[in-house]
């Protein structure tokens, strides 16, 4: 225990640590390392952010997507997946209902397709700005061409996220068939390129992938510094070719934003929703761990309930209730909602 406290004292120092000794920190997490860690980590957000957590309207416009990826209930192999997309209207009124409830950044997400082309989704963009100039917009929609980033770029987008998953080619070959981590790693850099504020993330505890491999996920962030960190345990979806493998674990995951906050101090890391399907209150344990974005769905139920990319037994909350708890969560935990 002594050595480890001390190899966490000396990360945080020097904001770096090599593979062997990450392995072993991961391999050997206990309760007592998990409580050190975070009081650090908690430390370093308040300090690089002044106290402040932002809230994070996400709007999913598509469940229809062309990838494959074995863990992900929204894969187009899925046959039971309910697939919509929004109108351009209905895009809007959600971020206007979500910049109503004083909302200011907001994630345009969905699946790698060709529903909107770049003029429309660049209109869409255009409007939001011309109706809410102070609102950011953030995509996620999967792999684009550079022309189409750039054109995203200029018509106001501010960051864009894509996940590689798993850095670890064989690891990366398991989970998403369809791509490389080579295309995948291309891709991400066309991000910086472009002039984004850049996000990326992985799985916690996806099959095939060990401490090690953990290891090389959590040291390719900090090498590639991107502006938003967004990570997330593996959670089993039904209708899945990784249905029967077990969850990852929420505490790993915690640990794992603890320990890349320390990292990478300045990046801003997402509690991501899908900790609160592991874990109770798994967000608010998040921003415990380090964590400064909080997503929230602005999501209608019958959309929410067709953008299943993980099995989730959590009842449908009106964003409304949502947005108000978690404000009351941040304020009640010492920290300014943003
Ligand atoms: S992870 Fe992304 S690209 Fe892969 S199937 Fe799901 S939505 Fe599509």
């Amino acid at each position: 225990m002594a050595n480890h406290i001390a190899t966490i004292t000396k990360l945080a120092n020097e904001k770096n640590i090599d593979i062997a000794t990450l392995t072993e920190l991961l391999e050997q997490r206990n309760d007592g390392i998990m409580s050190f860690i975070s009081v650090k980590a908690r430390k370093a957000m308040s300090e690089a952010f002044d106290g402040k957590i932002t809230i994070k309207g996400a709007v999913s416009i598509s469940s229809v997507c062309k990838g494959d990826c074995f863990f992900c209930g929204i894969r187009k192999s899925n046959m039971n997946c309910k697939r919509f997309t929004l109108t351009a209207d209905e895009i809007i009124e959600r971020v206007a209902f979500g910049y109503e409830k004083g909302i200011r950044l907001f994630e345009l997400r969905g699946g790698e397709n060709e529903e909107f082309s770049d003029s429309e989704l660049c209109a869409i963009v255009s409007k939001i700005k011309e109706a809410f100039p102070d609102a950011e917009i953030e995509l996620a929609l999967g792999q684009k061409k550079y022309s189409s980033l750039l054109a995203y770029f200029r018509a106001g987008v501010k960051g864009y996220t894509l996940r590689f998953e798993a850095s670890n080619n064989e690891t990366y070959s398991r989970l998403c068939p369809t791509n490389s981590i080579d295309q995948r790693q291309i891709s991400i850099a066309y991000l910086k390129q472009v002039g984004f504020e850049y996000g990326t993330g992985f799985l916690v505890g996806a099959p095939f992938k060990k401490a090690p491999e953990l290891a090389q996920d959590i040291l390719y962030i900090k090498e590639s510094n991107p502006d938003v960190i967004d990570i997330s345990p593996f959670i089993p979806h039904k209708d899945t070719p990784l249905a029967k493998f077990k969850a990852g674990s929420a505490e790993e995951t915690l640990f794992v934003i603890s320990l890349l906050r320390l990292l990478c101090p300045n990046a801003k890391i997402v509690a991501n929703e899908s900790l609160d399907v592991l874990m109770e209150k798994g967000r608010k344990m998040a921003m415990t761990a380090g964590a400064n974005v909080v997503t929230v769905s602005l999501d209608t139920a019958d959309k929410a309930e067709c953008y299943n990319i993980y099995d989730s037994e959590i009842e449908y909350i009106e964003p409304e209730k949502v947005i108000a708890k978690t404000k009351s969560r941040i304020e009640k935990f010492g920290f300014k909602a943003n």
